[in-house]
């Protein structure tokens, strides 16, 4: 969602500017820049401080501006190319310097010996020589502004529109009063104004936190806004499920539900029983037991009759989770999987007992937004690893609900700034608490040449009848000599523990290769499993106890959270050993965060820091917004407060209204 700048109303055209005519309009319509808040909001990218200042106080390679008298007549000299250089010699507060101005030969003329003039340009200090960038005619002193208009202007051509705007339009929108008062901000308009036209430094440091300030407030108002219209109150929205029911089911499970998950059920059930339609977020560690909290809801559901949709992103997780729910709802569901992999035949069962409402619960990949696929009555959308979706797929899914139900899940555990901004528009319900008898993993970090040893601990868990996950980074040989492949790595493992017994998957293989290669460690018929990070998403396996993840340096924090998350993931204690010889501090640094916490919120908090928060979420997040000044990492803060009085705010907004 892109932050709305607009404080000036109506937002004139550019073309009304005097000056605009068609072909300066085209090439502002290319920077984007439409109307007059386009052009304030356009902000400087830098500012050159023009004061004059004093060259003995200035370091080597310092850009400086700075005024002296000229001493020798100027010297031009051409070279080939027609690129020439302009030398003379000035005395600047008591010092003789060579300036030197290249490919400015109309300079010649104006500098003439005595006179006092003001260059600016980067100083060496060494040679007392000044690579002169400029001559700086007026006097005014201050700061040039600089704008990256992608050379389609001048940044003194556009610092004039700005002027113009200034000087004509009426800046309708600004802060509340009572926040300026209380954060010490200045009017929109001030701070813009100083932002383009700067008298000194602190000028520019206070517009640049009422900016900030600025768009954060702004937007959380819209998020708030985007909230307000996607909780439509209508009875439709209502699933009126059989709580008798609900609870009976509750009680058979084979476990009791943690805390974390009987808030989670709460709040969906609450939000299923509201006339406004359902947008949550389920947040939870991977293995804390998010699984089932979906199943209660779609059992709930089913109770009135209507259809649940579990949306995964892999054909992987799609069975896992198809088996998963079998084994809970043993005769209670009408269950089905729709995949690429489905068969034509078996599909067009499916498309038609999904249109009648005989299936109740569906789960599948990116088959299941196809345009063939129909529901009876879907009330329940379920996305797991929902970041992994684009919003145009979510959004195919959701326009097909008879009740606009949807919950969200997630085992990325994502930070607090971060959940603000791109999820406050969801409500969150978060699983902190891991289900009961569970041991954190115990992670240990090994060098390559102590391989031995590991191979000798995991023995020790075979022994026990545990399974065991090898995580190598690569299917074929690297260029990178100490890599290890994952066929280098699988020989290793087979010469030690016999090919009966070490499974190989790789992300290369066919899926009915993976899944039967899958199949077979599950059974425990090979209780090694050798594999890329295939197994990252979701693979539920509680015998398995160990985890080797070779070239550990390769991956990121998050993943290799996600990929210890496949052990522990019952009441045994658990291994995870990353086998690395890191070369860069931030990969050292990585491997001790991971041996010290498997507190998944922590490690992302980490993670953000160390990546900053576009890196964070990368490709699979192309919803974090653009600011102009306001930096999601640092300004933890000012978000807080923003976000706060935003609340505030739009709560007197409706209690005015
Ligand atoms: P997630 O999807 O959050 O990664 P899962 O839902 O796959 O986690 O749960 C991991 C394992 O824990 C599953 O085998 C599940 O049956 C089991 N489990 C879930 N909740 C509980 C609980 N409250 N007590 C014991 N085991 C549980
Ligand atoms: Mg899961």
């Amino acid at each position: 969602m892109p932050v709305m700048y607009q404080v000036i109303t109506p937002p004139t055209p550019i073309e009304d500017l005097k000056g605009v005519g068609p072909k300066l309009r085209d090439k502002l319509l290319e920077l984007d820049i439409k109307d007059v808040n386009d052009v304030v909001f356009t902000l400087p990218s830098g500012h050159e401080n023009l004061t004059v200042m004093d060259l003995r106080e200035a370091a080597h390679n310092d850009k400086v501006t700075v005024a002296g008298t000229i001493q020798t007549e100027p010297a031009l000299a051409y070279f080939r190319g027609g690129k020439n250089r302009l030398t003379v010699f000035m005395e600047i507060n008591g010092m003789y310097v060579k300036v030197i101005f290249f490919n400015q030969p109309y300079l010649k003329d104006k500098l003439k010996v005595g006179e006092t003039v003001k260059i600016s340009g980067k100083f060496q200090r060494h040679k007392l020589e000044i690579n002169a960038q400029r001559l700086i005619y007026d006097d005014s002193g201050g700061y040039r502004v600089k704008y990256s208009l992608g050379g389609v202007m001048h940044s003194k051509t556009f610092s004039k529109l700005v002027a113009q705007v200034f000087e004509n339009a009426i800046f309708n929108y600004d802060l509340p009063e009572d926040l300026k008062g209380k954060y010490r901000l200045l009017s929109i308009r001030e701070a813009l104004w100083r932002l383009h036209f700067p008298g000194n430094p602190h000028d520019i440091n206070e517009a640049r936190r009422t900016i900030k300030f600025y768009e954060l407030f702004i937007f959380q108002l819209q998020l708030m806004e985007k909230r307000r219209r996607e909780r439509v109150r209508n009875e439709r929205y209502i699933v009126d499920y059989d709580v008798g029911a609900l609870r009976t089911f509750i009680d058979t499970l084979p476990f009791e539900l943690t805390d974390d998950q009987k808030r989670s059920v709460n709040e969906i059930c609450r939000d299923l029983k509201q006339n406004v339609s359902m947008h949550r977020l389920l947040q939870g560690d991977v293995g804390s037991g998010k699984t089932i909290v979906a199943g209660i809801a779609s059992y709930a559901v089913k109770t009135i009759g209507e259809q649940t949709a579990l949306m995964v992103p892999t054909e992987v997780l799609a069975n896992q989770h198809f088996q998963s729910f079998l084994e809970i709802f043993d005769g209670l569901l009408n269950i089905a999987k729709l995949t690429g992999n489905t068969s034509k035949k078996e599909k067009a069962g499916i498309l038609a007992a999904l249109r009648s409402g005989e299936i109740d619960l569906v789960i599948g990949t990116h088959a299941l937004i196809e345009d063939d696929v129909a529901f009876n009555r879907l009330s329940l959308i379920i996305t797991d690893e929902q970041h992994r979706f684009g919003v145009n797929q979510r959004k195919r899914l959701n326009d097909r609900a008879y009740r606009k139900n949807v919950l969200y899940m997630t085992a990325t555990p994502i930070p607090r700034t971060l959940s603000i901004t791109t999820f406050g528009d969801m409500d969150i319900s978060i699983i902190k608490e891991m289900p009961k008898g569970r041991k954190p993993v115990e992670t240990y970090w090994r060098r390559f040449e102590e391989t031995d040893e590991v191979l000798d601990a995991l023995e020790a868990e075979m022994k026990k009848g545990h399974n065991a996950y090898i995580v190598a980074p690569l299917i074929e040989e690297s260029e990178t000599l100490d890599l290890k492949n994952v066929q280098e790595i699988f020989q290793v493992f087979t010469d030690r523990f016999g090919e009966e017994n070490v499974e190989l998957v790789h992300g290369r293989m066919k899926p009915d290769e993976k899944e039967a290669g899958m199949r077979r460690f599950e059974s425990h018929e090979k209780p090694v499993l050798v594999s890329t990070t295939v197994i990252e998403v979701g693979i539920n396996v509680p015998n398995a106890t160990f985890m080797v993840i070779f070239n550990a340096e390769r991956f990121g924090l998050s993943t290799l959270h996600q990929l210890r998350g496949r052990v522990g993931r019952s009441d045994k204690q658990s291994y995870c050993v990353l086998i690395s010889d890191p070369k860069t501090e931030n990969a050292k640094l990585r491997m001790d965060i991971m041996t010290s916490t498997t507190d998944g919120f922590e490690l992302s908090e980490r993670d953000l820091e160390m990546r900053g928060p576009g890196d964070y979420f990368g490709v699979r997040q192309s919803g974090l917004p653009q600011f102009k000044v306001a930096d999601l990492a640092e300004d933890y803060r000012v978000l807080e407060h923003a976000r706060m009085s935003a609340i505030e705010y739009s709560a007197k907004m409706e209690g005015d209204g």
